[in-house]
Order: structure tokens, then C-alpha cells, then sequence
């Protein structure tokens, strides 16, 4: 059987961060993806949006991370040329009531370490957007957009760059917890032995921590499938910065917002609506509830929406629950030493998927 010192399980966005920085100082390290290529589920399936990091409580590890993720994201991809763009965004207040939820943004955002936010009239968000329909405006300029599947490419090259490995195709199914290490066993029969386990499973985060012997239950960290969906629009143009309207009260999404991708297309979603299958066929009975959203701050007639893609996000936050964090363990006190699981890994993800990464190193040295 194969000894390797440490196992990335699953190559998204956040565990080939894991392993661009692990590898840097220990390439003895392989990456295992049940698919046949990175990315093919939620690192793929989103907005592409770098967040500034104002939704989150203060103090959380999604505020921290996707703060300190925003900065590391934007040189990263600066360093490599990867494409991108600082867009910057703005959240529309459409009533009265939605001015105050813009002010809790500016309060949450500073004491997170956002930077440069700015209360706009409703004639100052015009004269940016001229299209938007508000009474005022949230103008956040460290918000960007992205090339996810570039992005991933490079963290996927720079890794075997560094001497570490990726294997797709390889589905883990069961492991045992040595007195030192774990032997993880695939679906293809093949099985490796390693000292470090990193969980970044995504979806399947807690199930693979189940395997493991973690009681997820117990300690409350089963997740949710909850999907987003997309509507496009090829009619829309003249539109530079992305248009959000205040989040759901309960947290659950950012709302139905207008994203625009590096191409210049305009995407709206995503929605959210809990599912209990990983099933990315696209569902149009929820056209009415985007085209009312929509119609909120955007003037768009029915014809312009056009079904488009589709994500699902691992929650940790029930339908009836307020804010949940993600969940980074080192599993120690759980029985399960030098098992690091990263569950409930949604949004902020993406941006803060390098940031995460480091925590993650952090968390290894501190053992
Ligand atoms: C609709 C939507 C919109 C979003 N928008 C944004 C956004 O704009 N900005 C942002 O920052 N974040 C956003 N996010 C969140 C972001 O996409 C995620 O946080 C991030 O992609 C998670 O990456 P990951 O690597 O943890 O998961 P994944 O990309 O799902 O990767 C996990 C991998 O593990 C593999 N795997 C699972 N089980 C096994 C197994 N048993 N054996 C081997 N491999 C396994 C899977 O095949 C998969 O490839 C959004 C999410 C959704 C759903």
C-alpha cells in the first residue's frame, strides 16, 4: 500500500488551495477527486464573485477569512495574470426600511476591515448605474469577479509544479483510524496510508467525517444541500458593477443579485431552496419568484430571462437557523488526530479559499 505523508480529499477551489500551500513546504502530498477532473461541483457552480466580507459576524471565521481571502485572491491573481476584474458592487435599497440594513453593512463591514465603503444617494448610484432602481445605494469597491476554472487550473498546476500529486477518479469510500494515521480505501480498490488527512470534500464534507468516526450529529455539523439557480439575459447591456439588493433577513442567501462574468454577460441568482439530492437539473418553477426579484431594482421584461446554470451549497444552517460559521477542526479533541474537516464550506469559499488555506497550515503547526 501506498505511505504518503498527507491526503487532500477533494480538488475544488478549497482543497487545492489546501494543497498549493501544504505542498509548498512538504510536497509528499496528494490530492483525491472522485470526479475526472477539479472543480466539476460547487468550485464551478457559483457567482465568481470576489466578496468583501460585510455579511458575516464579526469576529467569525467566514468574516476573517473572506477578508484576508479578498486581499490574497486579488494578488494571486494579479501575480499569475489571471483574468479578473474589481468590478466593485452596489446594494440597492428599494424601500425605507432597507436603509437602516444598509447601514448595519457599513457598520459590520468596518468592524470586519472592509474598506471603502460608501453611502450613496439614489442620483449618485444613477450616475454609476444609470439603470438601477433605488432610493439609495451601498457602493462597495473591493468587490470583484473571477475565472474560477483558471484559478483552479493554476492552483492544480502549481501544485504538481511543487512535487505533490493530483488523482482523479478516485472515489474514497471507507477509512480506519490507525493509532498513527488513517488508511483510506477507494471505490476502484486501491488504498493509501497517510499520516495527515485533509477532509475538503465539499457536499460530502460530513459524510466523510462520519467515515472517520466523527459523530457529526452530536456535534452538530450535518450539512444542508441548499440549491441556487441562475437566469441569464443576452438584452441587458451598459451595466459595469454588480447590483445586489439587500440579503434575505434570515441569511440563508445574498439575494437574487445581478452578477456580470468577465465576458460582459448578465447573470441574476443565485435563488436558494433546500434539496436532498445533488440533482443539477434546472427547475423553472421558481421563474416568478426571480423575475419579481429582479424587477425590483432592475427593469426586465419576462421574455429576457433565459434558465442558466445551477449550484448547490453545503450548509451548515438549517431553514430555521440563524448564522452558522464554517467548521475548520483539527480533529484531536475528537478523536481523530491530524484529521483536519472543512465543512459548511459556502460563500464566501471562493474568496476565501486561499486565506482558508493558510488557517488551514496554521492549524497543522499549532499540533
Ligand atoms: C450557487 C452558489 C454561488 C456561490 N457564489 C460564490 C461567490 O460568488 N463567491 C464565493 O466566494 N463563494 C461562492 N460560493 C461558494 C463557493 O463556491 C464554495 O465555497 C467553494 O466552491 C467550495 O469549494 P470546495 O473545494 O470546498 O468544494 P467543491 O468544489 O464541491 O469540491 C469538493 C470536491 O470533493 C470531491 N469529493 C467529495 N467526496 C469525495 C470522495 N468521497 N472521494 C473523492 N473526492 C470527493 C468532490 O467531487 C468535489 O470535487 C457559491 C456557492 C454556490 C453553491
Amino acid at each position: 500500500m501506498e505511505k504518503i505523508d498527507t491526503v487532500v480529499i477533494g480538488a475544488g477551489a478549497i482543497g487545492l488551495a489546501i494543497a498549493h500551500e501544504l505542498s509548498k513546504t512538504n510536497p509528499d502530498l496528494v490530492v483525491v477527486e472522485k470526479e475526472k477532473s477539479f472543480g466539476r461541483h460547487t468550485s464551478s457552480r457559483n457567482s465568481e464573485v470576489i466578496h468583501a466580507g460585510h455579511y458575516y459576524d464579526t469576529g467569525s471565521l467566514k468574516a476573517r477569512l473572506c477578508v484576508e481571502g479578498n486581499d490574497m485572491l486579488y494578488d494571486f491573481l494579479e501575480r499569475h495574470s489571471l483574468p479578473h476584474q474589481k468590478t466593485g458592487k452596489i446594494i440597492v435599497a428599494t424601500s425605507e426600511d432597507e436603509l437602516k440594513i444598509l447601514d448595519d453593512y457599513i457598520q459590520r463591514g468596518t468592524a470586519n476591515g472592509c474598506k471603502g465603503f460608501e453611502l450613496l444617494t439614489q442620483e449618485e448610484v444613477n450616475t454609476l448605474e444609470p439603470q438601477a432602481k433605488c432610493i439609495a445605494g451601498l457602493h462597495i469597491p473591493s468587490t470583484g469577479i473571477f475565472d474560477t476554472h483558471l484559478f483552479m487550473e493554476k492552483l492544480a498546476d502549481l501544485v504538481e509544479e511543487q512535487g505533490a500529486f493530483i488523482v482523479y477518479d478516485n472515489d474514497l469510500i471507507e477509512i480506519e483510524k490507525l493509532s498513527a494515521g488513517y488508511i483510506l480505501r477507494f471505490a476502484n480498490g486501491e488504498a493509501y496510508q497517510c499520516c495527515t488527512l485533509i477532509n475538503s470534500g465539499g457536499l460530502w464534507a460530513d459524510q466523510i467525517a462520519g467515515l472517520a468516526g466523527i459523530d457529526i450529529d452530536s456535534l452538530g455539523i450535518r450539512q444542508y444541500w441548499c440549491k441556487g439557480q441562475y437566469y441569464k439575459s443576452t438584452k441587458i447591456s451598459g451595466i459595469k458593477r454588480l447590483i445586489y439588493p439587500v440579503a434575505d433577513p434570515k441569511g440563508i442567501f445574498l439575494g437574487i443579485h445581478l452578477t456580470i462574468n468577465l465576458a460582459g454577460e448578465i447573470r441574476f441568482g443565485p435563488n436558494a431552496f433546500y434539496v436532498d439530492a445533488i440533482d443539477y437539473r434546472f427547475d423553472e418553477s421558481y421563474f416568478e419568484e426571480f423575475y419579481s426579484s429582479v424587477n425590483r431594482y432592475l427593469e426586465v421584461i419576462r421574455e429576457e430571462l433565459v434558465p442558466d446554470d445551477c449550484g448547490i451549497r453545503p450548509k451548515l444552517q438549517g431553514p430555521q437557523d440563524g448564522f452558522r460559521d464554517f467548521y475548520i477542526s483539527e480533529e484531536s479533541c475528537n478523536g481523530c488526530p491530524n484529521l483536519i474537516n472543512l465543512i459548511g464550506m459556502e460563500s464566501p469559499g471562493l474568496t476565501a479559499a486561499l486565506a482558508i488555506a493558510k488557517y488551514v497550515k496554521t492549524l497543522l503547526n499549532n499540533r
